[in-house]
């Protein structure tokens, strides 16, 4: 039975990507989670067993991870660890500097040292930077990240690509588009509005609300990525995308016609610095090469989603006490 290391594994989209392996294969799983304001046992209680075993644990920790490797010898390793936020990034960049870049550099070295047969980086478009009217990011469009969270998410690609080519440690790289489903922390643009949507309390939108992301339902990237660590072929960095572009001001509007709140609610607030305009993601090469394709469609998976956090109310509340 093959061991893998799933790090940020209590995070959004960790949490189901573990769920989504146990629940479909019979690998040992080991998560390492540092559990940031981000992460949460409650997202992974459920799916804790004796071939599902937490351990809390920093990646940046270069003596805590060479231990772990020593002793649990893993097969494939996938790193969702992350500090993830931009607004955050553009606050207190320090942070991210350290888990995004130097805990990606610890896990190299790990990897290398213990043999991994395979290490995949959970990366984002946002390393691209952003794009105008036309076109859509490929694995080949240049690299152009415009905040601290990009360039640190950009570094790290950069240093998988030099550990693969350097030492011939067997990589994937994964760049995904903006991701919604349940267990997200309510921060990030869905949950944000939705609860306070719930609350009837204004609803912040940074600028005239047109900037466009690329939609993924977190399930169709948990599929996408157990493909790329069983498939995906070395070296390789695989874009995943759902096809989807939407405005934030319509993914606002339609959250609120879902909970059958006024749209007068909507505020717009001063842009964010170095606002990235759109993100589009061209998906060739993985539904080529490797059979994936998305399968949720927004409009089902925005009200699936919508529902989710209605019904778990005791997951998110505590959350909003804390902050
Ligand atoms: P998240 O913030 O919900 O989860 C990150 C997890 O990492 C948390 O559980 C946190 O406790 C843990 N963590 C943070 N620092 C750590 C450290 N030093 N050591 C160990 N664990 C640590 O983030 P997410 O949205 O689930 O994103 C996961 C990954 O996917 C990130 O690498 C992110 O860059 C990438 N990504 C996210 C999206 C998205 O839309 N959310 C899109 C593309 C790529």
């Amino acid at each position: 039975m093959s061991s893998i290391l799933v790090t940020g594994g209590a995070g959004f989209i960790g949490s189901n990507f573990v769920r989504m392996l146990v629940g479909s294969t019979d690998y040992d799983v080991v998560i390492v989670d540092k559990l940031t304001y981000a992460g949460n046992l409650t997202s992974i209680e459920d799916v804790l067993s004796r071939r599902c075993r937490f351990v809390q644990g920093d990646i940046a920790d270069a003596s805590a991870m060479e231990a772990l490797f020593e002793k649990e010898r893993f097969h494939s390793v996938i790193n969702f660890a992350a500090e993830s936020h931009v607004d955050r990034s553009i606050s207190d960049p320090q942070v991210f500097i350290r888990t995004n870049i130097l805990g990606v550099q610890v896990l190299l070295e790990a990897c290398r040292k213990y043999d991994v047969q395979k290490f995949v980086q959970v990366s984002t478009d946002e390393v691209y930077g952003s794009l105008g009217e036309t076109g859509l990011f490929t694995e080949e469009s240049p690299l152009e990240p415009s905040s601290p969270y990009s360039a640190s998410k950009t570094s790290a690609d950069l240093l998988v690509q030099a550990w693969q080519k350097t030492y011939g440690l067997p990589v994937n790289i994964t760049r995904c588009s903006n991701n919604y489903g349940p267990y997200q922390y309510p921060e990030k643009l869905i949950p944000l509005m939705l609860l306070k949507a719930l609350n009837t309390e204004t609803l912040p939108v940074y600028g005239d609300g047109s900037n466009v992301r690329d939609w993924i339902h977190v399930e169709d990237h948990c599929r996408a990525l157990k493909v790329v660590l069983e498939d995906g072929v070395s070296g390789r960095v695989y874009n995943i995308g759902g096809n989807c572009e939407r405005d934030n001001l319509t993914v606002v509007k339609r959250i609120l016609e879902v909970v059958e709140k006024p749209q007068s609610l909507i505020q717009f607030v001063e842009d964010r610095k170095g606002h990235d305009w759109r993100y589009a993601i061209d998906n060739t090469r993985i539904q080529l090469e490797l059979g994936w394709k998305p399968l949720h469609t927004f409009e089902e998976g925005l009200r699936a989603t919508l529902e989710w956090y209605m019904q778990n109310e005791s997951w998110w509340k505590p959350l909003l006490e804390e902050s």
